[in-house]
């Protein structure tokens, strides 16, 4: 028993940058590019060019994670220099000065719990349980500060209107660069799903009757499968799209992507995404089994065994998610400068 509660302590350990990295750096700067490339020759493509002074939305799609290197306990120094190349860019004096701007403004900016993280993390998920086929705020896992909220928030700074509590964008420059990583993590379906469990392994829903915190699998970071930490695994991109890969041929297919009917406000946008990556999420729990829940120094942590073939489900929806966030991150920043 004592082992195994140190395996699975091990185990969050090893496993804890992969719950602040969400995506890999890869699969962030793959959506970045192909929203780069949809939007050439557009009018939104010539203003993303003008307020990132010429860089690209595949560079700055990563900030989002760089910032969390930013360490509030410090004196919000940072803490990663030389750890993550595709930070590199943002190392710079200037370029720290506005990482640790930017979390200073959004570390307590929304009162978090005593267990709950920087508010500027939240930012980058919410935890809707799988009996929804639908995001809605006030769930459990959902918050005024979630992900949904913040891509509408970044929009809004981008339209010239003021942005609601308790976010804290500076400028358009910060509320783009954000978006870009934001729109890429709702697409990854764990950023948004969650399963909620209790000590037996058995799935329960937290919002009918009491929640419980320990019962929340955080978006899989509380889940071990055979090949290390759900959330990780599905951040992980695999081979066949990495950058210079497949690029061209998701380009191609991010083109025939549909926008949504016109009845709907780009300020919804962003719910129907989630919906999406709700069902995703089903896709991707569908014929996995849980164990008995191990209590560990993070809360609890629970064993799943996958089915038979599931790199293929996986290989299949990250693809899909990876097309549909670059055309709907292109989509959404045409919709805020039409032609
Ligand atoms: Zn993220």
């Amino acid at each position: 028993m004592k082992k195994s509660i140190l395996v699975s302590f091990i185990m969050s350990l090893c496993c804890a940058p992969a719950l602040s990295f969400a995506w890999s750096a890869e699969g962030h700067q793959i959506i970045g590019a192909i929203a780069d490339t949809l939007l050439t020759g557009s009018k939104a493509g010539k203003k993303v060019h003008q307020l990132l002074d010429q860089n690209s939305l595949e560079k700055v799609s990563v900030w989002g994670d760089c910032v969390k290197g930013i360490s509030p306990e410090k004196d919000f120094g940072y803490t990663s220099t030389g750890k993550y190349p595709e930070c590199a860019p943002f190392e710079t004096a200037s370029g720290i000065a506005a990482m640790s701007d930017f979390v200073r403004r959004n570390h307590n900016n929304c009162n978090p719990a005593f267990d709950e993280e920087s508010c500027h993390k939240q930012y980058h998920y919410a935890d809707v349980a799988l009996q929804h086929d639908h995001y809605k705020t006030g769930y459990v896992g959902t918050s005024n500060h979630d992900i949904v909220h913040a891509i509408r928030s970044a929009v809004l700074v981008l339209q010239g209107k003021p942005q609601p509590e308790p976010f804290q964008f500076k400028d358009e420059y910060e509320a783009l660069v954000l978006l870009t990583h934001y729109v890429g993590d709702l697409h990854q379906p764990l950023h948004v799903g969650s399963v909620f469990l209790n000590a037996d392994g058995k799935m329960i829903n937290p919002d009918n009757g009491q929640y419980e915190r320990g019962s929340n699998t955080v978006g899989g970071n509380a889940l071990q499968s055979p090949y290390g930490n759900l959330h990780a695994l599905w951040d992980d991109i695999p081979q066949p799209f990495k950058r210079g890969r497949m690029n061209e041929a998701l380009c191609s297919k991010a083109k025939s992507i549909a926008k949504p009917a016109i009845s709907v406000t780009p300020d919804e946008w962003p719910v129907l995404w989630a919906d999406d990556a709700i069902h995703n999420a089903k896709i991707l729990f569908a014929g996995t089994q849980f164990s008995k829940s191990t209590p560990n120094q993070r809360g609890n942590s629970w064993s799943i065994a996958l089915p038979l073939e599931y790199e293929k489900t996986m290989l299949a929806v990250k693809e899909e998610a990876l097309i549909k966030a670059g055309a709907h991150l292109a989509q959404l920043l045409q919709a805020i400068w039409p032609e």
